[in-house]
């Protein structure tokens, strides 16, 4: 049976993972990520340069 793209969407274990994926606690305390200016970095840079979605984005706006 086929799936809908929104169900697809809302009930994707892969997309659910992605969207729980959290910051680092730099991230967590920073007024650019407080105030929506920046999503904490890029999870994919994070993970190639720590090992871990949630590590700190090597490409941080002020700095690594
Ligand atoms: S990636 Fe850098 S600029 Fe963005 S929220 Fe994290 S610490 Fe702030």
């Amino acid at each position: 049976m086929e799936k809908s793209i929104i169900d697809v969407w809302n009930n994707s274990k892969m997309f659910n993972y992605v969207r729980s994926i959290g910051v680092c606690a730099e991230c967590e305390i920073c007024n650019l990520y407080k105030n929506n200016n920046c999503s904490g970095g890029c999870p994919v840079s994070s993970k190639y340069f720590t090992g871990t979605f949630e590590g700190k984005d090597e490409f941080c706006y002020i700095g690594g």
